[in-house]
């Protein structure tokens, strides 16, 4: 399978997952609508049974076996309206059966997952890093899109995560040695943990939540600790300016809740793919 891989042209094996990763983006659309349904499903079926209240909702579709509909009409999808982006440009962005327009965040989570996925193959090559690197970039960006929708960083999308990069590296070492990876993971959570409850005590608010510490914990256990003072200093400037403008383009003051998930996801994807080049330029010029 390598081999075959590797006998193919670079710009065809760019193209071949450029065309993968808009599949993908698709399959991730689905996942940033129905896994926060579920979750909230789930937490009210347990605080029914916890306070013994009777009553029963239908669960919202599952993630993999039921086809897509329409969020407006809740028409079923046919595949051929469902190509990624295509059909969203055919249909006129539109949706076929109720004609109300469909969101352009489909179309933007599907080249996006289709741009990132393709940079980070051209950047590793056919490699075992670079399938793992994909893996990580689609939960990153599964985990984005929820975070800005919610406020909420799903520990079923962070905690595997956790697992996934400290096992990757147990096995294989593919970013970092073990040890450096489950330091990491320790030091990822508990220096977010730290500024948390010393923000809290100092300001009484909460600035953060605790999804944002086990993101940082699986990222650590991705790349080990090294790379946590970037992602953290890299996260931070990031959403301080996107903050700032947003605050300017809503004309809002600081009330309005900013997540941090997107930027520390942000971040640690450009520390995967750069950030020992990174590191080395700041500390050996
Ligand atoms: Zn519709």
């Amino acid at each position: 399978m390598l081999e075959f891989l590797d006998a193919l042209h670079p710009a065809a094996l760019v193209a071949a997952v450029f065309v993968f990763g808009l599949l993908v983006g698709s399959f991730l659309n689905v996942v940033i609508l129905r896994l926060p349904k579920r979750l909230l499903h789930d937490w009210r079926c347990q605080c029914r049974e916890l306070l013994d209240i009777e009553a029963d909702e239908a669960a919202p579709p599952g993630l993999v076996v039921e086809r897509s509909n329409c969020p407006k009409c809740g028409q079923g999808i046919a595949w051929y309206d469902n190509i990624p982006v295509v059909s969203w440009l055919v249909l006129g962005r539109k949706c076929r059966h109720c004609g109300e327009s469909i969101s352009w965040r489909y179309p933007l989570v599907e080249l996006a997952t289709a741009l990132l996925s393709a940079v980070v193959i051209w950047h590793f090559g056919p490699t075992a890093e670079g399938a793992a690197a994909l893996v990580l970039t689609w939960a990153l960006i599964a985990a984005t899109g929820i975070d800005i929708d919610h406020q909420l960083l799903p520990d079923q999308i962070t905690l595997p995560l956790m697992w996934l990069g400290l096992g990757l590296n147990l096995w294989l070492g593919l970013f970092a040695s073990l040890e450096d990876a489950v330091i990491g993971a320790l030091a990822g959570y508990l220096s977010l943990w730290t500024v948390f409850h010393l923000f809290r005590l100092l300001t009484g608010k909460e600035g953060m939540g605790y999804g944002d510490f086990k993101l940082l914990a699986a990222l650590g256990a991705w790349m080990g600790w090294q790379v946590l003072p970037l992602v953290i200093l890299l996260g931070s400037f990031v959403g301080a300016v996107f903050g700032i403008a947003i605050m300017i383009a809503t004309r809002r003051g600081k009330e309005i809740p900013i997540a941090f998930g997107p930027y520390l996801a942000l971040a640690g994807w450009i520390a995967m793919l750069w950030g020992e080049r990174i590191i080395d330029f700041w500390l050996y010029p």
